[in-house]
């Protein structure tokens, strides 16, 4: 049931027998029909945006030849299409450098606790932009690790600015460090981050998949978010890469929390 063969006969030597052999090549076909299902994914992300911007164009040309008013408009749409598809070519990149960094140790000794500081000052306008208060407070002392800073900033871009995104307005999102010498997903000593929202939460049983390509909750509402459905994905294969954990707990109404446990050596 659901696993698929491949079957093959050959003579064996001169005996007069035929060998017939079946190999489970269910892993394969699975794998493939996951490049399938992305690239007619990316197709589609893309056309979208492509589709409005043509269509736009043609009513410049025709249409709305001499109406400078709905000229501004449509101007101000085609803009916002492009820089999706923009930050959607732009994911891809970084999905696609972070998948084929996979068994490239990263050696580097950083301060998690600058990663972190800088990340949040960063996002401070696109929380005040959202009316979200951004918190984060420091811990006294965390030691160095060995990591890929530019990589760990993006994963704390990606759940910070998904929790503005998606706990709504008025909300506050707390972002906090601390060491994780015993945490049960770790072998070593490590440390662990939470950023934590209070908006309308995520039903438990998305949860497995939130970090498959493309898996959103609500397409229509993450795409008005500026969303490229990529985010936790790349989030995923950077903490993979670094040998730690992603956690998520969230109930719905109940706000989410997403734990980053990473080891202080990978
Ligand atoms: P997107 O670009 O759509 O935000 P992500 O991969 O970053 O893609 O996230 C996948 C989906 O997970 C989102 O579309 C959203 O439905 C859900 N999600 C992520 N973070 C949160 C959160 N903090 N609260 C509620 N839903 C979330």
């Amino acid at each position: 049931h659901d696993t698929t063969y491949r079957v093959t006969c050959r003579a064996a030597g001169d005996t007069g027998c035929v060998i017939v052999c079946f190999d489970d090549v269910t892993a394969l076909e699975q794998a493939s029909q996951m490049r399938r299902d992305f690239v007619a994914n990316v197709s589609h992300e893309l056309r979208t945006p492509l589709t409005a911007l043509m269509g736009f164009i043609e009513t410049l040309q025709g249409p709305a030849r001499d109406d400078t008013t709905a000229q501004t408009r449509f101007l101000g749409i085609m803009q916002s299409e492009a820089a999706r598809m923009n930050r959607l070519v732009g994911d891809l990149l970084s999905l696609s450098r972070v998948e084929s960094d996979q068994r490239v140790r990263p050696t580097t000794q950083i301060s998690l606790l600058d990663v972190l500081s800088s990340t949040v000052h960063a996002l401070q306008p696109v929380a005040q932009k959202a009316k979200v208060t951004l918190v984060f407070d420091p811990p006294d002392h965390i030691p160095t690790m060995i990591a890929d800073a530019d990589q760990l900033r993006q994963v704390f871009t990606n759940l910070i600015e998904n929790a503005i995104k998606y706990g709504g307005e008025d909300n506050t999102v707390q972002v906090t460090l601390a060491a994780a010498d015993r945490d049960p997903a770790l072998r070593a000593a490590g440390v662990r981050v939470d950023v934590t929202d209070h908006g309308p939460g995520i039903d438990p049983a998305h949860l497995p998949r939130l970090t498959e390509r493309f898996y959103r909750i609500d397409n229509h509402r993450s795409r008005e978010m500026g969303g490229t459905g990529l985010g936790l994905a790349i989030v995923k294969h950077i903490i993979h890469r670094h040998r730690g954990r992603m956690r998520v707990t969230s109930e719905l109404g109940q706000g989410a929390t997403f734990s980053v446990i990473l080891p202080l050596v990978p």
